[in-house]
């Protein structure tokens, strides 16, 4: 993660952000709407780390404390929420992780900072118990809500946030850049481009790793012969995963990629925007051998695997349950 100037596209709504920073007339609360892959995180998390960030300008110093801390995802004063419910977010959850948890102080910046995912998900009762919060923030608090789905959000709501519409960015501008500046093969830049999701400097990060050619590699061998390895190459493949521990997420995104791209040609039978267009002869045979509902399961169990994961359960576990639903005939 690296400032608002690695981010392709999104230049009003970076505007937007920098002069409110600028002229100190940053909001309480923010509505980032947008489909999924459209990069709100990603300029949620972006903000926050320059609003924390100890030399006060419009970009993330990258250098600092708290812009250290940002980047390793353990800043003490940016909450990003995660619910292990993926259908909903309950009113209990608001109430803890944010309506309880909004006075007291921050612990070591100038913000405190809440990021609401999948806000849509809020339950109207949760919502109510949030509005309260947002009509009257303490002053250090802002709060920003996360949503491929505006409507499900309740007018009230609306009403008192700040709207901003991310629109997709074309991943083949990422994707252009990559293979003209650095040299990255066809298909490892379509990869990289897809995970980094608009941010030039994640898709650069990813294009300069070994690791990351490596990860992308033994997570093809998984997902091409899951449903063919035998219960030793599995635990083999497993095992190197669990070694991977830091690189759990990127495996995780990989297989999401990856099973997005059977439902996409299942359901179109197109392969012009599969991210993994050269392996489209696995894709179209697990297209055809999957149900819907099955993919709908699995990439229901991927999302599932990753709250796991952040919330320290046994890894092998995990992951262990998450295969017996991709090997699911
Ligand atoms: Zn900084």
């Amino acid at each position: 993660m690296s400032g608002f100037q690695s981010i392709i596209g999104h230049e009003e709504v970076i505007e937007h952000l920098q002069n409110a920073i600028k002229t100190g007339k940053v909001s309480h609360s923010y509505i980032f709407t947008g489909e999924a892959g459209a990069g709100k995180k990603l300029l949620a998390t972006t903000f926050a780390m320059t609003l924390q960030c100890e030399k006060k300008g419009i970009e993330p110093c990258m250098e600092c404390d708290s812009c250290k801390k940002a980047v390793g995802k353990n800043h003490p004063d940016i909450i990003v929420l995660t619910h292990e419910n993926q259908s909903s977010i309950s009113i209990e959850e608001i109430r803890e992780k944010v309506v309880g948890d909004i006075s007291i102080k921050p612990y070591c910046s100038p913000y405190k900072i809440y990021i609401i995912p999948d806000a849509e998900k809020m339950t109207p009762q949760a919502q109510n118990a949030l509005l309260k919060t947002i009509e009257e923030p303490p002053a250090y608090a802002v709060i920003i809500l996360l949503t491929s789905n505006i409507n499900e959000l309740l007018p009230t709501i609306q009403s008192r946030c700040v709207k901003l519409n991310l629109k997709i960015i074309d991943n083949s501008l990422v994707k252009n850049y990559l293979m003209d500046k650095l040299h990255v093969p066809d298909y490892q830049a379509e990869v990289d481009a897809s995970l980094a999701q608009g941010s030039i400097g994640r898709a650069q990060e990813a294009a300069e790793s070994e690791d990351f050619a490596r990860i992308t590699e033994n997570a093809l061998k998984i997902l091409k012969y899951a449903g063919k390895l035998g219960a030793f190459e599995l635990a083999e493949a497993l095992k190197n995963m669990v070694s991977d521990k830091q690189s759990i997420d990127d495996y995780l995104e990989i297989f999401q990629f990856w099973f997005r791209d059977v439902l996409m040609f299942k359901a179109t039978q197109e392969i012009d925007n599969l991210v993994f267009k050269q392996e489209i002869n696995y894709i179209k045979e697990q297209a055809s051998e999957k149900s819907y509902e099955t993919i709908e399961k699995i990439l229901e169990a991927l999302e599932k695997t990753k709250v796991r994961l952040h919330a320290n359960v046994n890894l092998e576990l995990a992951l262990e349950l998450l295969f017996l639903t991709i090997r699911e005939k």
